[in-house]
């Protein structure tokens, strides 16, 4: 392409609300033929609330809240945030969190009054040897809803699950129409547990879900599929998606995430808006269709 044509199509993408990096990028969106699409805060708002507080025997809401809260305190996690809100919102007293250790896409360790607080999800308290068998049911009541679930433990004993939903954008359907128009292959990519995950993608019609992936791995899925020659866009807002936005050929961060997501991005959506990406694939491919 021209500089010229590659000039038109970044003030048309000013118009769509994308903001391009570097040209290349741009370029290479009139060849994308798949759509990675982060769940949480990319086809969901990524402003979650807390809608279930279910205590294990011998433990109640507010101490099972405010254990979780003063632990997350210590983190910048959207789920960290709904937790404490919720707290917040209760007017509970939370104490000051040490010795934090907090793996992304896993959860967080921490000293809260002296106890060893988890919060995090099924298969990170399983690893430290935790069984949640006892919430089971209950829990997989609010991921079929597509809400996701995590697991509060208190000195090495399951004490609960919290319950945190976050609606799926105004625009999101809208925008799986659209890619779907131009025949554009979307893959669900989520650190979240795979019963919300389905629940998810069932409500939107997307038939191809990655579930319970760790951050490195989701670079993995993304690179698998270039292996596999296909030409991949990936959309995501978090930490957690960095390593997959620079595997893509064309990294989309939401503009409503964090910088390392936009760091690691050629193109971010300034309003978080996915119609913004398959108008410019649509646009991509007229733009330089004329050109030749
Ligand atoms: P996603 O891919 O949905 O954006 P992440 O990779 O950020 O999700 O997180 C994956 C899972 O790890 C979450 O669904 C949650 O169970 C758990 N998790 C990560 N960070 C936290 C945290 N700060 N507090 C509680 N749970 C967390
Ligand atoms: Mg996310």
């Amino acid at each position: 392409a021209t500089p010229m044509s590659i000039m038109v199509g970044v003030g048309k993408g000013a118009q769509l609300g994308l903001l391009v990096k570097n040209a290349e990028a741009l370029e290479r969106l009139e060849r994308v033929n798949t759509l990675v699409v982060d769940k949480t805060g990319t086809l969901t708002e990524g402003r979650p609330k807390v809608t279930h507080i279910l205590p294990a025997a011998g433990f109640d809401e507010t101490s099972l809240l405010a254990a979780a809260a003063s632990l997350e305190r210590a983190s910048e996690h959207p789920l960290a945030d709904a937790i404490v809100a919720a707290a917040d919102e209760r007017q509970l007293v939370l104490a000051e969190p040490q010795d934090v250790n907090s793996p992304v896409g896993k959860g967080i360790t921490g000293t809260v009054d002296g106890r060893r607080i988890m919060v995090g999800s099924a298969k990170y308290l399983a690893s430290e040897g935790m069984a949640s068998d006892i919430l089971q049911g209950r829990a997989d009541e609010i991921r079929n809803a597509g809400a996701t679930v995590v697991l509060v433990s208190i000195s090495g004993r399951v004490a609960g699950a919290i319950g945190i939903s976050d609606p799926v954008r105004e625009t999101t359907p809208a925008a799986l129409a659209e890619l779907k128009r131009e025949g554009i292959r979307v893959v669900m990519l989520t650190g979240d547990n795979s019963v919300t995950a389905a629940a998810v993608a069932h409500e939107l019609g997307i038939t191809e879900v990655e579930a319970d992936v760790l951050p490195e791995r989701k670079g993995d899925v993304v690179s698998g599929l270039r292996n596999g020659r296909r030409v991949v866009a990936m959309a995501g807002d978090g930490v957690n998606d960095a390593p997959a936005l620079a595997a893509a050929d064309v990294g989309i961060a939401m503009g409503t995430g964090t910088d390392v997501a936009m760091e690691s991005a050629g193109v971010t959506l300034l309003n978080g808006d996915l119609v913004g990406i398959a108008k410019a694939i649509r646009l991509s491919r007229a733009t330089m269709g004329n050109i030749r």
